[in-house]
């Protein structure tokens, strides 16, 4: 029974201005005079999965565990899991192993001591961990990850690594390293995003849950989802200089999309990525 699968509920923690399509228009070193938005948004995240009763995975940056230490313990005290998303949204392949290994190790660090828990699951900015970056398994066993979240297996203008697994597979056969793809469906014969972001924002709930059911029922795996705090911010600062595809797909819908989130929450049973993927049960040799 679907009801009975508990799904990987997952909130990339990164404030407004740190969104890859944005990295073109807004420098780096002009973040720390943005207003930042990302804990007020939070806490309204962790309200929002408190009157749901349900507990999920913060992948965060270690740019904001740094300067929202408090916020970090609060995650934490609720009952929810701290992971780690890289530095500054850096994407894995403009790194090589050596400078993703000191990126891992920066943030996991800074969320650690802000949080005082070990940090074992880490998510790729912009799923970016692809045929580019063979190394970059091999550095997050290194560093003692249990887990990625970092790949999805379809093709996309920003991302996408279609030859991957949809399901949790373990890519170094000598190491307990799982890797968790974010959810996909088949629908008329293509492989489709269904797991989160823009997808869920632009589409019509419904696709969302008869996605995340025809995973649950027909190939009884759990679903990965993932949103990000800005998504559900209908009063964030508008950027100019953009064009009209990465405007639409950044602002359309966020006025509706915390109801829809909450929707979510209702239909579907949901849990941290530690407590459902790191049992071994999902996990198969690649
Ligand atoms: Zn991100």
């Amino acid at each position: 029974m679907s009801e009975q699968i508990v799904n990987g509920l997952s909130v990339d923690v990164e404030d407004w201005f740190q969104v890859g399509a944005f990295e073109g228009v807004i420098d780096r070193a002009s973040w720390d005079s943005l207003g930042s938005r990302v804990e007020d948004n939070c806490l309204a995240i962790l309200d929002m999965f408190a009157r749901a009763d349900v507990k999920a995975t913060f992948f965060t940056l270690g740019w904001v565990a740094e300067r929202h230490g408090p916020l970090m313990r609060r995650i934490v005290e609720a009952g929810h899991e701290l992971a780690s998303h890289g530095w500054d949204h850096e994407r894995v392949f403009r790194f090589d192993k050596a400078s993703f290994a000191a990126d891992l190790e920066r943030s996991r660090k800074v969320l650690e001591d802000a949080s005082g828990v070990r940090i074992t699951g880490y998510r790729a900015p912009s799923f970016s961990i692809d045929q580019r970056t063979p190394w970059a398994y091999m550095a997050l066993h290194e560093q003692g990850f249990e887990y990625s979240s970092s790949v999805a297996p379809i093709v996309h203008d920003h991302y996408g690594w279609r030859e991957a697994p949809r399901f949790a597979f373990k890519p170094l056969p000598w190491s307990d390293l799982v890797e968790i793809p974010v959810t996909t469906a088949h629908f008329a014969g293509r492989r489709l995003a269904a797991g989160g972001g823009g997808f869920f924002r632009v589409l019509p709930y419904g696709f969302s849950r008869w996605a995340i059911r025809q995973v649950n029922t027909k190939d009884q795996r759990p679903a990965v989802f993932y949103f990000h705090p800005w998504e559900i911010d209908a009063g964030q600062p508008r950027i100019a200089g953009i064009d009209a595809k990465t405007r639409f797909r950044h602002y359309v819908n966020l006025d509706r999309n915390e109801n829809k989130l909450r929707q979510l929450l209702q239909d579907f049973r949901w849990g941290r990525m530690d407590h459902i993927f790191l049992a071994g049960a999902a996990a198969a040799p690649a």
